[in-house]
């Protein structure tokens, strides 16, 4: 609990036992702002509730903080009835278990028991988000099983496909058909659909697409009520970049790009200020550029330490990859190789697909030394003013990966802990301290963006709600 109350806002997610997350466990339901109880209040509040349970339970309330096992009993036991083999048990920490439906049917059915148990739901797809480690309290419901490539709409250029698919599986489906996704994270292989648009992410393919927000035209929600809304416009910002707190995706119509070939381009740099000029340079011209992907020099030692070619990356350089279309060839390299000489940097020869180069430059998140996220959105040129605000003896401690995408906040950064913190308090300060760096020089934590924009996180309207 001590931990909750250092946490900020921005990073406390998923709910952490004795935090209070009311998007999940209000009274009411739904949409509300993130808030946090101090923890002096949560043990109050919590202690009072067990008194006072049954009278909770009786009126219906949504509230839940920690466990109740006599509660809880119940549940499993309509779970394992409703759910047989595909609900698993878990044990301490106030996760209930993990039920992983079929079917938006089998959903529904889901969301309906978890209502009169008054039990919050934890959406998870292939769960590669980082995250805090702790107890998580709810029942954590797997999109896994809904893995489909509904439908391909040629004409528009659009798939409609259910949240558990991974990016891998659904580039792979889509290839043949002379298709591809404008932008996916660098965790394609394993990570979800439904994750990312979840997130609001921006990855592979930002710096020409935007944030997945951009190529995304509908999504299905069904939300905590049982009701499957159709989500499309403007209301696409409670949900894209909602982290699950207003509903389930179950569906999601995604805009695609004709298949081309990409080819990859990495140049390195002396110094992130030379990184920034070569991108200021390049956001000027109106180059057909798919991706750009960042490393500063500590996440190029580790990458060549983890047998990345030394000769394309040299150590104690920073690094960035481009990516274009093979085709755009002749239009992008004499101008893309004007602005990297011109900032000083030098073109490397390399060898590779480009799927083996996203890897080498936005993977190093897979290390897990960073249990609290580090990730904040910066204006173009923010990044080096942010460096030099940390303390020294920090900076050494840090190493980055970073996108550039066609958003307000271009940079994209995420900050790792080369060595796993001490203890999560250590990595919550770390968070803490380039948070408010981050926001004196206007940027904002990444993965809470809409919540942290306060006024962008508003209920779906019931439009255009089937069934
Ligand atoms: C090596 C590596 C590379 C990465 N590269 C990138 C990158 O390029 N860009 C990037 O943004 N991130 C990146 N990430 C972080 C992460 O992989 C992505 O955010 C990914 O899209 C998360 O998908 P997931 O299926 O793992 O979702 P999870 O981690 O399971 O869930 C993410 C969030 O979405 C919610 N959620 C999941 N499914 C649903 C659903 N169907 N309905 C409602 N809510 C849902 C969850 O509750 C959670 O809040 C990377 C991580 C690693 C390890």
């Amino acid at each position: 609990m001590a931990l909750c109350s250092r946490l900020p806002c921005e990073v406390a997610w998923p709910p952490v036992a004795g935090y209070v997350e009311p998007a999940k466990c209000s009274l009411k339901g739904l949409q509300h702002p993130h808030k946090r109880l101090p923890p002096v209040s949560v043990a109050k509040l919590r202690k009072f509730l067990l008194r006072v349970y049954g009278f909770f339970t009786a009126a219906g309330a949504r509230l839940h903080i920690g466990i109740d096992d006599l509660h809880y009993a119940a549940l499993k036991e309509e779970l394992r009835r409703t759910f047989s083999d595909r609900f698993v048990s878990a044990e301490g920490n106030g996760l209930v278990g993990t039920v992983s439906p079929n079917s938006v049917e089998e959903l529904r059915d889901l969301v309906d028991v978890a209502a009169r148990h008054a039990v919050p739901l934890l959406a998870r797809g292939a769960g590669t988000s980082p995250h805090v480690p702790l107890a998580v309290a709810g029942l954590q419901v797997s999109l896994r099983g809904l893995q489909r490539l509904l439908a391909l709409d040629p004409a528009a250029g659009v798939a409609a496909i259910e949240p558990g698919m991974t990016w891998g599986a659904l580039i792979r489906e889509l290839q043949p058909q002379g298709w591809m996704p404008r932008v996916y994270p660098s965790s394609r292989a394993v990570s979800t659909v439904g994750g990312f648009v979840a997130q609001g992410g921006v990855g592979v393919g930002s710096f020409e697409f935007g944030s997945i927000r951009q190529s995304v035209a509908r999504v299905r929600l069904l939300t905590p009520q049982g009701e499957l809304l159709e989500v499309a416009g403007d209301d696409l910002g409670s949900v894209v970049g909602g982290e699950g707190r207003t509903g389930l995706i179950v569906e999601v119509d995604l805009l695609l790009q004709a298949w081309a070939p990409m080819e990859p381009l990495i140049a390195a740099f002396n110094s992130v200020e030379d990184v920034e000029r070569c991108l200021a340079d390049l956001w000027r011209q109106p180059l057909p550029v798919w991706s750009i992907g960042l490393m500063d020099q500590a996440a190029v030692s580790l990458q060549v330490s983890q047998g990345a070619p030394v000769e394309a990356l040299p150590k104690g350089r920073c690094a960035a990859l481009f990516s274009f279309r093979c085709q755009d060839r002749k239009s992008v390299l004499p101008q893309l190789r004007g602005s990297i000489l011109g900032a000083g940097g030098r073109v490397s020869a390399i060898r590779g697909t480009h799927d083996q180069w996203i890897d080498r430059f936005m993977g190093l998140q897979a290390l897990a030394t960073t249990p609290v996220p580090l990730q904040f959105s910066l204006g173009l040129g923010k990044l080096r003013p942010m460096l030099r605000a940390l303390r020294p003896e920090l900076r050494r401690r840090l190493g980055f990966e970073a996108v550039v995408a066609n958003t307000a906040l271009p940079m994209a950064v995420r900050f790792f802990l080369l060595e796993p913190p001490r203890d999560l308090a250590e990595n919550v300060d770390v968070a803490h301290e380039l948070l408010s760096i981050a926001r004196s020089l206007g940027g904002q934590s990444l993965p809470s963006q809409v919540l942290s924009a306060g006024s962008d996180y508003r209920t779906p309207r019931r439009e255009a709600s089937t069934e």
